[in-house]
């Protein structure tokens, strides 16, 4: 694939939401995050919308965002990038891997990874070996399967997601993959990069043709993104992004992972908790340079 240069040589930073609810102060704080590296850098600052998942993702959370930025006085370049406008990149990068092997269609349904890994365990005595998120590997059902039968099943219709072959993927790219983490002072160390301890992540699903995985890389290399600020529950996931970087000719950009705010439990805060939102904050009269200040930014 051909990522596109960024235009003016300047640094390309990016804030990538997804709109299955209303933003709330750790979004904040990565918007604000890479507002104040970008502009110490002199670089751009994009907005891209993470809609892949269209059953979550809704038009008044987008309205609802837009709104929020707005009201935190972050200034985006004018052109918004949807995801769910571009499942043809998507698609184009699947097919890169599809013809060289790395990919394959797994038939497996929840219930059938969650007993597969179950009976080993119950087997073996040893629990299974889990992800960086704690959800165990996959066992790598489908992975035997004959490509010609399972080609038949996936003409025939039958649900399937579509899964990168770790080991294939790694043998491919070779070992020592490493990627540059810079701080907000401007230095920078090299980290390596163990994807394998994701297992075969899922790449496309039944109802979304893309995975988080792959559009955010093909995105950051089409925006020409030179810069990733992130927090730091995505620190982990990056190796699998180094890795598709890799597979697919495209740069690695330089990355940050910032802090995360904890509720009163120790807790990240997340919409499926319902974190106060930013809308619900202003409601209650607090003010944006408020929370500017609250967040160190003020
Ligand atoms: N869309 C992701 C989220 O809301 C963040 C994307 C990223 O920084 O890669 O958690």
């Amino acid at each position: 694939m051909e990522a596109i240069p960024p235009d003016s040589g300047k640094p390309v930073f990016r804030f990538a939401p997804s709109p299955n609810g209303r933003l709330h102060l750790g979004h904040a704080l990565s918007a604000l995050s890479n507002e104040a590296m970008a502009r110490k850098l002199g670089g751009r600052l994009l907005l891209r919308i993470e809609d892949i998942d269209l059953a979550r993702c809704r038009p008044e959370f987008v309205d609802g965002l837009m709104e929020d930025l707005a009201w935190l006085g972050i200034a985006f370049e004018p052109e918004v990038r949807r995801q769910s406008q571009h499942f043809d990149d998507y698609e184009r990068a699947l097919t890169a891997l599809q013809e060289r092997g790395l990919i394959y269609p797994c038939f497996c349904s929840r219930q059938e990874v969650r007993a597969d890994v179950a009976a080993r365990e119950a087997e073996t005595g040893q629990s299974w070996p889990r992800d960086p998120d704690g959800a165990p590997l996959y066992s790598g059902r489908c992975r035997w399967l004959d490509p010609g039968e399972a080609a038949q099943r996936v003409a025939a219709g039958e649900a399937h997601v579509l899964r990168l072959d770790m080991a294939r993927a790694i043998a491919a790219v070779g070992t020592g993959l490493s990627y540059a983490v810079f701080d907000s002072g401007g230095s920078r160390h090299e980290v390596t990069a163990a994807p394998e301890r994701w297992g075969d992540v899922v790449l496309a699903r039944k109802d979304v043709p893309t995975s988080y995985h792959l559009s955010v890389v093909v995105d950051d290399a089409l925006q020409g993104v030179t810069h990733v600020v992130r927090g730091r529950d995505l620190e982990a996931a990056t190796d699998i992004h180094v890795l598709l970087q890799c597979l697919l000719g495209l740069p690695t950009p330089l990355y940050h992972f910032h802090r995360l705010l904890l509720d009163d439990d120790g807790r990240k805060l997340a919409k499926s908790r319902q974190s106060e939102s930013l809308a619900e904050l202003r409601a209650a009269g607090t003010s944006a340079a408020a929370v500017r200040r609250q967040l160190g930014f003020g």
